[in-house]
């Protein structure tokens, strides 16, 4: 009982008390501008059709059961999902040099890279992005790493990446360390950097020894493209890097409690791979023991069948181009109304996320006086907006900032 007693409230998580917020205000005019997650321009979720033709097809199915996968999860899921990301002719794939193990979400992948390195690379040092996803540095803290640190990306001035900045950081880099790079569709600041940088980064990160983790999340989502969304990791593994990427099915799947992931692993030797997995599996045993079915299945039954393929490819860019609508004319209406800043940044950002430039206590007028829910370092998700919520938005931007 004396123990029980100690036990302190931990620090609040911004995204989950901004979730907990919009659901208590009655406001009638309140957007929801803070959650991770796609909406219709009804505001509301979307199940994508391709992925409930496959659920009701699953329900009907008396041969299905829900026996354990094995520890690494389904096999067709992890095949698939790593062709999704490198490509089915992709050398590391034809050289066997490429394994997936099946994690509980983006998070889940994160966290296994993050225990497995700790306990196998010798080293307990990240680098992340300034700023980055805000579960990136706390998955690394509660896997045990000693140093996060942080690399500059993010010039607040320009409205752009600091590559300057972040060029400086990586090369002071501690050798043989961890750097999380987001594959696309920088969260939360929506700007990557061009290929001609990213060839840059690469150069840094092999002369440095700095092992990269890939986080995917946004496949599909920057431009409504699979592929072009996948070059810069196809370009690393290219290169000849060893590396991890943990794939996330939440968003470009809109499967997101139901936890879809792949870490990808490339080596550059296959006879590596068995012990990588061993350890791996290790982890994962301890974990969450074997991973759930109902999502890997789904997803493997439409990587796997060519015109569930193109029909849920269809789909995934139906959400990337309202996004895209959605900056269009969140854009046009700050010019028409005249709001100070030239907001060319809003365009050239790309994915689910827009960083506007709002400072902390114009966010803060955002949320207490106009109901419009965002975090404070000014990101807010374009799939929140409507075509009926947008003015609002705007008039409560021209209101924060005046
Ligand atoms: N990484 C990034 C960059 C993300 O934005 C997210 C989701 N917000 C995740 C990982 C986690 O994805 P999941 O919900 O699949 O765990």
């Amino acid at each position: 009982f004396s123990n029980v007693s100690r036990v302190k409230v931990g620090p609040a998580t911004e995204t989950a008390d901004l979730r907990r917020r919009v659901k208590e205000d009655t406001h009638p005019n309140k957007v929801d501008l803070g959650a991770g997650a796609y909406r219709t321009d009804e505001g509301k979720p979307w199940v994508l059709p391709m992925v409930k033709t496959v659920e009701v097809q699953m329900a009907a199915d008396m041969t299905l059961n829900h026996e354990y996968l094995p520890v690494a999860g389904l096999p067709a899921f992890r095949t698939a999902a790593s062709a999704l990301i490198l490509g089915k002719d992709n050398p590391a794939i034809l050289e066997n040099r490429l394994e997936g193990i099946q994690v509980q979400g983006g998070t889940g992948g994160v966290r296994l890279a993050a225990e497995f390195l700790k306990r196998n690379f010798g080293s307990d040092i990240v680098y992340v992005s300034k700023p980055t996803w805000g579960n990136h540095k706390t998955v690394f803290i509660h896997a045990g790493f000693s140093q996060i640190k942080e690399y500059r990306y993010w010039d607040a001035k320009n409205l752009g990446v600091d590559f300057e900045g972040l060029k400086e950081d990586l090369q002071k880099a501690q050798e043989g360390a961890c750097v999380i790079l987001h594959a696309v569709a920088h969260n939360p600041t929506g700007n990557d950097p061009t290929m001609d940088q990213w060839s840059q980064i690469a150069d840094i990160i092999g002369a440095r020894k700095l092992f990269p983790l890939f986080d995917c999340a946004y496949q599909g989502f920057a431009g409504g493209d699979l592929e072009a969304d996948a070059q810069v990791v196809r370009y690393f593994v290219k290169r000849g890097f060893e590396l991890f990427i943990a794939q996330s099915f939440s968003k470009n799947f809109g499967l997101y409690n139901e936890r879809v992931g792949n870490l990808c692993i490339v080596t550059k030797t296959p006879d590596v791979i068995p012990q990588i997995r061993s350890q791996m599996e290790i982890i994962a045993r301890t974990m969450w023991s074997t991973t759930s079915h109902h999502g890997a299945r789904v997803v493997a039954t439409i990587l796997g069948n060519p015109a569930y393929f193109e029909e849920w490819k269809a789909q995934v860019a139906t959400m990337a181009n309202r996004i895209k609508e959605m900056r269009q004319m969140m854009f046009n209406k700050l010019r028409q109304k005249k709001v100070p800043g030239s907001w060319n940044h809003i365009l050239q950002q790309i994915g689910m996320f827009s960083f506007t430039g709002l400072t902390p206590d114009q966010s803060r007028v955002m949320v207490e006086k106009h109901h419009v829910y965002m975090l404070l370092n000014g990101r807010i998700n374009m799939a929140g907006l409507t075509t009926k919520n947008v003015d609002y938005v705007v008039d409560a931007i021209q209101d924060a900032i005046s």
